[in-house]
Formats: C-alpha cells, structure tokens, sequence
C-alpha cells in the first residue's frame, strides 16, 4: 500500500462538474487500496476575485487580513470535494493548513513553511479515510495568524506534505499534461519534457514557468521527492522532476521561459561611493523583497543609476522605502517601469558550453527585439524586454534551440556529442 499525495490545481477544480471528475480520480487511488492525501487549490479565478475585493476597498489592504481572506478559497474548494467524494461513498474528510499543523514564519502572503506536525492527517489515514487539505496556506505559531505561501503555494503544500508524510508519491495534476519546453498556451509546437532535473525546474519556475511554484521544487529536491505533472483531464506519462540523470546529459537548453511579473525601478544619480548600494540592497532585502538584475551604470560626476527589478507587487512599497532611504543618503530620483518581461533560455548543458547566450542575443537582435537588462548563470541566460515583446521573445528563442525537436535531433549539442 503506498502513500500517495495528489495536488490539484485551479482550473482542475474550476467549477463542480470538474469536482466531481477530480472526485472519481482520487476515488480511483483510494479503492486501490493507497493512502491518499489531496491537496487543493481555489477554484479557478477565485483568488483573484478576493484580491480585488480588498483593494476595491482599500488601497493598502492589511497583509494579516489579506491571508485570512485568500486562505478562504482553498477551504471552500477542499470542503466541496471532501463533501463529493463522501457522496460517492469514499469516506473524506477536509482539513485547513492550520488544522494539519502547517507551521510557517511570520511573513504574510509569502511565508516559507517551518515544518508539518501532521498529527490529524496520520489519524484520518489510519482511518482509511481520503484526507483533503486546503492547499496554499499555514499557520504562524507565535501570533496564531493564517499565513498564506504565495501564489501558487499549493504546489509547495503539496511536496511539503509529500516531504513530511514520507510519501512514495506526489502527483501534481493540472490543465497541462506536463512540464514543456516553454508554456504550450504561447508556444503550439513547444514540446512535453518526460524527465527533468530539479535544477533545471528550479530555474525554470524561479524564471517565471509556472507550472510548479519555486519553493515546491526546492521542497523536491531537499527532500528528494520525485514529482510528477500531469493533466487532470487526460491519461498519460506526464513529466518527472528529479534527480540528475545520465540520459538528461545530451540536452543543451531545455526550456524558454517568461516573466511579465516584473518591475524595474532606477535610482537616478545616487553617490557612488563605497556602502551605498549595500544600504539600497539591505534596504530591500529587509522587506523580503527578491530583488532579480541590477544594473549600475558608469559613474559620472560622483553619481550614479542603480536599476534592478523585482516582482511587480512589490515595486509600490519597494519604491516608498527607497524614498525614505534616499532622503537620507542623498539621490535624485526614482523611476519605474512595469511595462517589461523577463526571458530566459535554461540548460543544464549550458555548464560546459559556450555561445549560447550570444547565440540568444544575436536572435534576439534579428527579430529587432531590444534587449535593456541581462543576467545568467551556470545553467541559464535571462533578458529583460518590453512587455509587448515578450511572447515574440520567447518564439524566437524556442526555434532559436531547436526545442521543437526531440533532443536528439537538435544540430546544437553538448561538446563532444
Ligand atoms: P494550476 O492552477 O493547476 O496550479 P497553473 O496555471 O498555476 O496551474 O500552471 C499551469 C500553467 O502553467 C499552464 O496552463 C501553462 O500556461 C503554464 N506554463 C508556463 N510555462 C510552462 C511550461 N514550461 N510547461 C507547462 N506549462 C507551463
Ligand atoms: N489559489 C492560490 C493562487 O491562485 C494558490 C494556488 O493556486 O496554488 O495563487
Ligand atoms: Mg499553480
């Protein structure tokens, strides 16, 4: 008998008809005699019916406020199919992150998961019964406040769980059959990947891929839980993230992928001189803020422009807390621009080869796209460009690499292939 997490996503769970098919899936799992944990996310749309709520009514909602109000989506959906699946005769029961023991840090609408006591999952188990958790969302010990893991998180609920439970299996399904080369909505000839390592998904999604929320993959490849993305709505091998394997070896870039949540700010004309930008950076790192490029230009005068990007949420109160610091250190100006994307090629073989991220630049230029930041690293090669660019960007770069192909037949390899 093995245990096995499955983690359905928005759209999988989107209306009561979709329930209802979810249902008979887990119904499937569970009368062959596994154990079988769901987590759910919020029907599709439903959290961001929330979040408008709140700001229609407030323009800087509390974040403490905001987690107890998005937490409520991932309730009603896991109550609803407990309820379905209890219909059908396979005993259920719901469960809220708080009610499973999911610990986490105080950082509301993005706070990381200390660990899972479980204690109510195991009995409910033992009981034979299907436990439904409502994904997304934790509990802060100290303060006994709802915490929310970002959008996503149920993706990272889920491994979590997968983690905590010693599962032989988590399963995330959702309105793809797989993890791709790049977003098959964009891309009609973008190719489904079967096996994939944890760092390349753990840049891909970092990049913007988000098929599987960041964090969840960093839960996988800690606690080494394979996981496998399927679709909800039909049969097939879907794709396995796990260790680096031999056979992974041949793929040079495995994937494109894009990032319209991103904001630049620029500090026009800050001093440059020795712990200024180490302030600016401290500054943001405080507020939790994941700060992505940085561009600073040459020094003119004894001042200089700082321009960096990060989550588009974050720009707005980024920006406020800059203002109070520059008014102390001294600089001209902030300026912001939300009308950019991010790009990236991502490879694992990019370790052991070079010219790639020319190779991206020089398609990039032929297609008269323009580049305005660029940041890489071992295994990936990011350009910032303008919002209208990006989908355009990422075609260019799919048939740039060749990932149409099967692997094998791409005319770049690793060297010596
Ligand atoms: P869920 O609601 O099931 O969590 P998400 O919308 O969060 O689903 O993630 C699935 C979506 O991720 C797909 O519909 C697809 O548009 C997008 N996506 C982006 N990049 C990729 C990729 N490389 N492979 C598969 N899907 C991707
Ligand atoms: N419902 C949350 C969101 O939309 C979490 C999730 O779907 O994983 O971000
Ligand atoms: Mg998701």
């Amino acid at each position: 008998m093995a245990l096995i997490v499955q983690k359905y996503g928005g759209t999988s769970v989107g209306s009561l008809d979709r329930i209802r098919t979810v249902a008979k899936r887990v119904a499937k799992a569970h009368k062959k005699g596994d154990s079988v944990v769901v987590v759910d996310s919020a029907m599709s749309g439903e959290t961001d019916r929330l979040i408008k709520h709140a700001y229609d009514l407030c323009d800087e909602p509390p974040e403490r406020e905001m987690d107890l109000l998005m937490s409520s989506g991932e309730r009603v959906s896991a109550s609803l199919l407990a309820i379905t699946l209890n219909s059908m005769n396979v005993p259920a029961i719901s469960f809220t992150g708080r009610q499973i023991g999911m610990i986490t840090d105080a950082r509301h609408m993005k706070a990381r998961i200390r660990r899972i006591t479980g204690e109510r999952l195991r009995d409910a188990l033992s009981e034979g019964m299907v436990a439904v958790v409502a994904g997304f969302q934790g509990v802060n010990e100290a303060s006994g406040s709802v915490t929310t893991l970002g959008r996503g998180g149920s993706d990272t609920s889920a491994v979590a769980i997968a983690a905590a439970m010693k599962a032989d299996l988590c399963e995330i399904y959702t309105d793809v059959d797989g993890v791709y080369t790049t977003d098959p909505n964009i891309v009609a000839n973008a190719r489904r990947i079967d096996v994939i390592s944890f760092d390349e998904m753990l840049e891909m999604a970092s990049l913007g891929a988000k098929v599987l929320q960041t964090r969840s993959v960093e839960f996988g490849k800690k606690y080494n839980i394979p996981i496998y993305v399927k679709s909800t709505f039909t049969e097939g091998k879907g794709t396995l993230v796990t260790e680096e394997q031999k056979e992974m070896e041949d793929v040079l870039v495995s994937a494109v992928a894009y990032d319209r949540d991103q904001a630049k700010i620029t500090l026009a004309q800050v001093k440059d001189k020795p712990g200024v930008a180490a302030k600016i950076f401290s500054k943001v790192a405080e507020m939790g803020v994941n700060v992505d490029m940085i561009i600073q230009n040459t020094s003119i005068k004894g001042s200089t422009d700082i321009s960096f990007t990060v989550p588009k949420n974050d720009m707005k109160p980024t920006i406020k807390e800059l203002k109070a610091l520059l008014d102390k250190i001294g600089g001209a100006e902030i300026r912001s621009d939300e009308k950019i994307g991010k790009v990236s090629i991502i490879g694992v073989g990019m370790r052991s080869h070079t010219g790639i991220a020319s190779k991206a630049f020089m398609s990039l230029a032929d297609s008269g796209i323009n580049i305005m930041m660029i940041s890489t690293s071992e295994i990936k090669v990011s350009c910032v460009v303008a919002a209208d660019e990006v989908d355009r960007a990422v075609r260019v770069l799919h048939d740039a690499f060749e990932l149409a192909q099967p692997p094998k037949k791409r005319s770049l390899k690793r060297k010596g292939k």
